[in-house]
């Protein structure tokens, strides 16, 4: 179905006012078929990690895609999700119905297809861990192909989806292998009070309890969760910053790369106060830009420039934007 003036505010977590002046909703396979692919075509989800600063000029292709199905081996469960169903549902209909897995990435807004694209992750586990084949239909060359997993450069929040050149592929379902040799991954601070035996309801469960304490709810405080990527430095500079900053909590991701807490460092900055027009830092998790009220598609770029200038100002650090920002034609950068 195509539109002319669609409004944008409900299809976008942020709920900023914005238009797409040509919106297509997709919503059976052979949908794709009649796309006539451009280079300020966009496709979008459940739009959680989406930010629409402006009218969009160009064509939007909304994901509504359904249905799905799981079958079974000796070991391990096999789900086929269309790419349009929404990725919590199917963490609480899995563990529901016994299979484990999932519980970890409970309550991460948006799609099943837009999961594999940054690699979604929390609370120690990445569904990379699960995926074992993407279905991609491309709109610029109008064929279909099968990605297996070790093809998908899946890396911390990125894979080959995100890739500029690849903005033409649109996942169409998601195959995920969820092994029936498990164990509940508690490694994360937050999860180590629960029993070493805890069963999967037990851990999506304070995963969800967890998660309500610490981010705000889209539907009451619009927002796309973190705005920005937790940083990546190496050695000699987080020996620097430990000279000055002791306190500071980092991760080790191998010997020579470590992970900075992106919320940490813009709470440190005296940040956390900081606003521009309706868009402010969140009070209680300084790496979630909110909108208040009526804040505009200038504000959350105004306010998330200077975040990104006093962290740098402040640690040499350099952060970059884990949501998609969009302007007019298409992806913005900070
Ligand atoms: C409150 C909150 C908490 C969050 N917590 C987490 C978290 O813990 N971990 C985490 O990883 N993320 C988190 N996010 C970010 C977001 O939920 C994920 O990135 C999610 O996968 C986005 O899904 P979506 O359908 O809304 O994607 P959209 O915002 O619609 O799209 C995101 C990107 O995927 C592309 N895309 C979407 N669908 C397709 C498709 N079918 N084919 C090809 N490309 C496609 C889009 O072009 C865009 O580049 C959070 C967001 C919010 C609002």
């Amino acid at each position: 179905m195509r539109f002319r003036m669609t409004a944008l505010h409900n299809k976008h977590s942020f709920a900023l006012k914005a238009e797409a002046s040509d919106y297509l909703a997709i919503k059976k396979l052979s949908d794709l078929e009649k796309i006539v692919w451009t280079k300020d075509s966009w496709i979008l989800g459940a739009g959680s990690n989406t930010v629409f600063t402006q009218n969009y000029a160009g064509q939007l292709i909304h994901n509504c895609l359904s249905g799905g199905e799981i079958s079974e081996t000796d070991d391990s469960y096999e789900l086929c999700i269309a790419s349009g169903e929404n990725w919590h549902e199917w963490v609480t209909r899995t563990v529901r119905q016994g299979i484990p897995g999932l519980e970890n990435l409970a309550l991460i807004p948006g799609s099943v297809g837009a999961a594999p694209v940054q690699n979604i992750g929390a609370y120690g586990v990445e569904i990379s861990r699960f995926v074992t084949q993407v279905d991609v239909y491309d709109l610029a060359e109008h064929r279909s192909f099968h990605l297996a997993a070790a093809d998908c450069q899946f890396a911390y929040r990125d894979s080959i989806f995100k890739k500029v050149e690849h903005a033409s592929w649109f996942i169409t379902a998601v195959h995920l292998s969820l092994p029936k040799d498990w164990a509940p991954v508690l490694e994360y601070p937050d999860l180590q009070g629960l029993p070493v035996r805890s069963d999967a309801s037990q851990v999506m469960q304070k995963v969800i309890e967890v998660r309500q304490n610490k981010l705000p709810d889209p539907r009451q405080i619009p927002n796309a969760g973190s705005f920005f990527k937790n940083p990546v430095v190496d050695e000699s500079h987080l020996e620097q910053l430990l000279k000055e900053y002791p306190d500071i909590p980092y991760f080790r991701i191998n010997e020579s790369q470590i992970k900075l807490a992106a919320g940490w460092l813009i709470d440190q900055a005296g940040l956390k106060t900081c606003s521009f027009g309706g868009a402010g830092v969140h009070q209680k998790q300084a790496l979630v830009l909110v909108n208040r009220g009526e804040a505009t598609g200038d504000d959350v770029l105004q306010l998330a420039q200077r975040v990104r200038q006093e962290v740098n100002k402040k640690f040499a650090v350099h952060l970059s934007p884990e949501v998609r920002l969009l302007g007019e034609k298409g992806l913005l950068s900070l």
